[in-house]
């Protein structure tokens, strides 16, 4: 549920357009990276011009690399063709990953006119590549020849997966159906670019402005702050600002007095995108799913979600469906109870309403309070965000034996990123590098994420990995902490998860490197970490209180733990229901949708409750619509959430999370082999047998049969 892993651009990508390869010689964008640690990213060099003659130029280059690979007199072997790909392309990586970190952190509008040209180039180089006959047949021939035996495991893997993706993507249609698919992968890109920009465009235009102290009812001192400053940002003088994000619109949810302000805020974030006029994303979202159905058709599948899942770890559709109506029903009953001891509350307050979706928030935290005596209140002032960042380094320490030192010797893409350097605690050796963009600002992305700014290999040599967090808390005022949210904290952990996925990995091919592995999986090493933040080592050392100092007290402890369940329904619920829509419209096939038809009617068929909204409409899922990769594929979170649980359970039965045997084995065969063995045999590898959904069920507090 939590934010996604950025995928560097493939080593697959983007054209035909070599002929303006002016103004490249000293672009500095396409150099070598200079500097420690095996070179780094020349953050400080970027200017949005640039970008365009950059990725035309590296196109260029990676073009010619190929030509070099067909035209290679030598049968085609391993040697120079599967691995002279895996060399090959880098210097687009490069530049596309700083075009990458403008287009999540900074994109002005001049940076979005650049992405709106790109996109569909982008695309249609992918496409040039894996419709490049002379390549697929050398590719082909690796892989039917008799000598893949004598490769070993890991290239073995490689040599499939460059297979199967080429296939995957139309290696094998013929002329006219290459050209027709190419042209809907341009198309696509530009629709993902324009549904991206949409949401953005209504997360930075829609704001809800108060105006006195009355509107401010029930807010804590620490959200009437951030709604000053955002009311600077917005130059709204004298009033206060909630920005149209998540993470300004929940808080407001959970403590605005005012239920008609609460509605507002309510209707303004989920009707992103859905608005009619020039952001409205219907209309894309109908052309989207049209499109993916006709590629799925022309590439043999029955529709995308089959296309989507063929290499999933779930495989098939079916199975993806199967997990999420096994949860469906229980976490909905457990709705009911929620909505029930809401009702109650409000009824004993004598508040005269029904709850509706934008009193959900408001009432679970009085239930909260009520039942367990625990206000998320308490805990923020323990949760300063710098001591949680040393409790995660903390963790790392404990499970991988990693030490973080703070660099300053390196650049970066804007001010408040901060640079730390990984090594081995025993043996000092540099393992990567760890960047931290905690703050929102202007062009950020909304939510947070982990993305691999160069992956760790050695196929021309040792390189160290470069990772990097994003998140979007707000900035405190100068020399005062940062507070976040139990759930904030969660998130940090969770994207910490993604981030040593990325630093263990030890693998010679870098297409099969750290989180380059199945999408139903990547969510796996983030969501396991995030059992440790609520270990009682992290809360005694690091959950300390940013006045007094001390450590957060055992009570309320004891009583985080207690409420671990609580509202769980909700949270199951606003997210699956999202999961399903997702796998719904793509298995509808090439039927023509209307999102807002579609949307309602599937709700009302799985017997949505009332109360509760999408975790992120159709018209602003930004998962499934601004690019292919977690379309037909937001189940995942609960896929990669029954490993989780099953897997923390094997620290359980040990020695507890800090278990130095299972975190050697959650190394071993979890974090360190990234892609290089199937999913599936990994997990067994690390557990001993396959995953059961038990633990999900108890970590979620439902019983499997109601
Ligand atoms: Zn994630």
């Amino acid at each position: 549920m939590r934010d996604f892993v950025i995928r560097s651009f493939a080593l697959l990508l983007a054209t035909a357009m070599i002929a303006n390869a002016m103004n490249t010689d000293n672009n500095p964008l396409l150099a070598q990276w200079e500097g420690p640690y095996g070179g780094v990213p020349p953050f400080d060099r970027v200017q949005i011009a640039l970008f365009k003659p950059a990725l035309e130029a590296a196109m260029a280059e990676q073009l010619k690399e190929i030509e070099q690979i067909t035209a290679n007199p030598a049968a085609p072997n391993f040697e120079n063709t599967i691995a002279a790909l895996e060399r090959g392309g880098r210097t687009l990586n490069r530049v596309a990953t700083l075009y990458g970190v403008w287009g999540a952190t900074m994109a002005s509008p001049e940076y979005q006119a650049v992405q709106r040209e790109m996109a569909p180039r982008l695309a249609a180089f992918d496409d040039q590549i894996t419709q490049n006959e002379a390549l697929f047949k050398r590719i082909e021939a690796v892989y039917n020849s008799p000598d893949k035996a004598k490769l070993n495991a890991e290239q073995q893997r490689v040599t499939w997966l460059r297979y199967t993706n080429f296939v995957r993507a139309g290696a094998r249609l013929n002329a006219d159906a290459k050209k027709r698919l190419s042209q809907i992968n341009q198309q696509l890109a530009g629709l993902y670019t324009k549904f991206s920009q949409n949401v953005l465009a209504e997360e930075t235009d829609q704001f809800l402005v108060l105006k006195s102290e009355d509107e401010l009812a029930g807010l804590p001192q620490s959200l009437r702050d951030a709604a000053a400053a955002a009311a600077e940002t917005k130059k709204q003088p004298g009033t206060w600002v909630i920005m149209n994000t998540r993470s300004s619109i929940d808080p407001f949810l959970t403590y605005s007095d005012r239920r008609d302000l609460r509605e507002k805020a309510w209707r303004m974030f989920v009707n992103r995108g859905d608005n009619g006029g020039e952001h409205d994303n219907n209309a894309i979202i109908t052309e989207i799913l049209q499109l993916r159905a006709e590629r799925a058709k022309l590439l043999g599948y029955p529709t995308h979600a089959h296309w989507r899942l063929e290499n999933s770890m779930a495989k098939r559709p079916e199975r993806a469906m199967q997990l999420m109506e096994a949860v469906w029903k229980p976490a909905v009953a457990r709705v009911h109870e929620e909505v029930a001891d809401m009702q109650a509350l409000a009824d004993k307050e004598a508040a005269k309403i029904k709850i509706e979706p934008w009193d959900y928030r408001y009432y679970m935290e009085k239930v909260r309070k009520a039942k367990y005596d625990l206000d998320q209140n308490e805990i923020k002032p323990y949760f300063q965000l710098e001591k949680l960042r040393e409790g995660i380094f903390w963790v790392a320490g404990e499970l991988f034996n990693f030490n973080f030192t703070p660099v300053t010797n390196v650049p970066v893409a804007h001010p408040d990123v901060r640079v730390w350097e990984v090594t081995d605690k025993t043996t000092k050796k540099h393992i990567g590098l760890w960047y931290f963009d905690p703050y929102a600002r202007a062009g950020k992305r909304s939510g947070a994420w982990m993305n691999a700014y160069r992956v760790q290999e050695r196929v021309n040599g040792e390189i160290t990995t470069i990772v990097s967090n994003n998140s979007n808390f707000v900035k405190g005022k100068p020399g005062e902490p940062v507070l976040i949210s139990w759930d904030d904290a969660t998130t940090m952990f969770h994207e910490f998860g993604h981030a040593l996925h990325g630093l263990n990995s030890n693998v010679t091919y870098p297409s099969v490197a750290g989180t380059a592995v199945a999408r139903d999986y990547v969510e796996f090493p983030s969501q396991l970490l995030e059992h440790w933040l609520s270990t009682p080592e992290v809360l005694q050392r690091f959950a300390l209180h940013y006045q007094t100092g001390k450590p957060i007290p055992q009570e309320l402890i004891n009583k985080i733990t207690r409420s671990a369940t609580f509202n769980q329904g909700f949270a199951t619920v606003e997210y699956l229901s999202a999961a399903l829509v997702d796998m719904k419209l793509h298995l509808a096939g090439d039927k023509k949708i209307d999102p807002d038809v579609f949307e309602r009617e599937t709700l009302a068929e799985l017997g949505m409750p009332k109360e509760i909204v999408l975790r992120h409409r159709t018209p602003q899922f930004l998962h499934i619509f601004s690019s292919d990769s977690y379309s037909a594929g937001y189940y995942s979170y609960l896929w990669s959430d029954v490993l989780t649980a099953d897997a923390f359970g094997a620290f359980v039965e040990g020695k507890g999370p800090y278990d130095r045997a299972v975190a050697e084995r959650l190394r071993k065969y979890i974090f360190s082999v990234g892609n290089t063995v199937d999913p599936a045999e990994g997990y067994r590898a690390f557990r001993g047998r396959d995953p059961k959904i038990d633990a999900l069920m108890k970590k979620r507090g439902f019983s499997p049969k109601s």
